[in-house]
């Protein structure tokens, strides 16, 4: 739902495109690719890949990311905002790493908020009672903390290296803020085997750290050797497992309104399909020698196109995706 305070990020030429952006969709269903593919509403920009937490699952924290590491270049993040804020209604700065450990961040949302486009990035919150200026002077709309178990012995079962007491300073100093200044703060708890029990426990976090939403979210596994973490509730596992075999719940159907709607563009300006394709395999082009338009109607997106709106399952990332 549209909060007031984000009225200013809404103009008539975001509206026009995001008609567009639906009549492609529906277009894209039917086979019909013909028409240009209008620039998308939402992005996902890396202000880096670093990290400073080893979770399970995850391949840059894992150090199995193939993809060099680094940071956002500022010159080039401007250049992307510049040539796309008319359309660009949010950005989500983060993919794979640490946002808090890039020293641009604050930099990269005052220049989106000035551009009228909504922001928001995801934390690991280890570092966000250390960036409380950075947050209060830059102003992000929006963050996500991830707190995935309530004492250090659950947490840091998947949080590797991390400590749950970071976690709780960060949500301390964010309550404290005025609420003027106060993003709005989203927990993310990725629900598992292991910290299920804690889920009444959660709600309660809710008043003392004055939390606007908490979210309870199903975590993606890569193989059968991570069963183990999945959740007893039903409710809170995307998979189904039968004879030690796991499988997605929901029906791939060939299509992808995230593909469409979103992009995402790697730190070194690589742009990619969306966050499930962390190891850039399937690069599209570079926002350094590229518009983004002149890379969503290249003959390497529409073909990424074509085959997930005909026959997703042959695409390795989408196989393991509740899209
Ligand atoms: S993995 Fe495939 S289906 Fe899922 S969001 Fe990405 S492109 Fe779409």
């Amino acid at each position: 739902m549209l909060r007031l305070r984000n009225i200013r990020y809404v103009s008539l030429p975001k509206i026009w495109n995001i008609f567009r952006l639906h009549a492609f969709y529906r277009k894209a269903k039917r086979s019909n690719l013909g028409s240009i593919v209008p620039p998308p509403n939402f992005a996902s920009y890396e202000p880096t890949n670093i990290c400073n937490l080893a979770c399970e699952m995850c391949p840059s924290g894992k150090g199995l990311l193939k993809r060099p590491r680094g940071t956002a270049d500022m010159d080039l993040y401007r250049k992307f905002i510049t040539e796309n804020c008319k359309t660009l209604t949010n950005i989500m700065l983060h993919f794979q790493g640490e946002p808090l450990m890039c020293q641009q961040l604050g930099e990269m949302i005052a220049f989106a908020r000035e551009n009228r486009i909504h922001t928001m990035f995801s934390t690991n919150g280890q570092l966000l009672a250390q960036s409380i200026d950075l947050i209060r002077d830059a102003r992000p709309d929006h963050i996500i903390v991830s707190l995935d178990g309530l004492t250090d012995e659950t947490y840091t079962k998947y949080r590797v290296g991390g400590k749950v007491q970071n976690v709780f300073d960060g949500l301390e100093k964010l309550s404290q803020l005025p609420t003027k200044e106060r993003p709005y703060i989203e927990l993310q708890f990725l629900v598992f085997s292991h910290n299920e029990h804690e889920i009444p426990e959660l709600q309660k976090l809710k008043k003392k750290y004055r939390i606007d939403k908490i979210t309870l979210k199903s975590a993606q596994i890569y193989d059968e050797s991570q069963i183990d973490f999945l959740p007893e509730n039903q409710e809170y596992s995307r998979y189904n497992i039968s004879n030690g075999k796991v499988k997605l719940k929901k029906k791939a159907e060939n299509h992808c309104k995230r593909l469409i709607f979103g992009t995402v563009v790697c730190f070194d300006g690589r742009v990619v399909p969306c966050c499930f394709d962390k190891d850039a395999e399937h690069e599209f082009g570079n926002i350094s020698n590229q518009s983004l338009a002149e890379i969503r109607n290249s003959e390497k997106f529409r073909n990424f196109v074509k085959q997930v709106f005909t026959q997703r399952n042959g695409i390795e990332i989408c196989n393991n995706c509740t899209e």
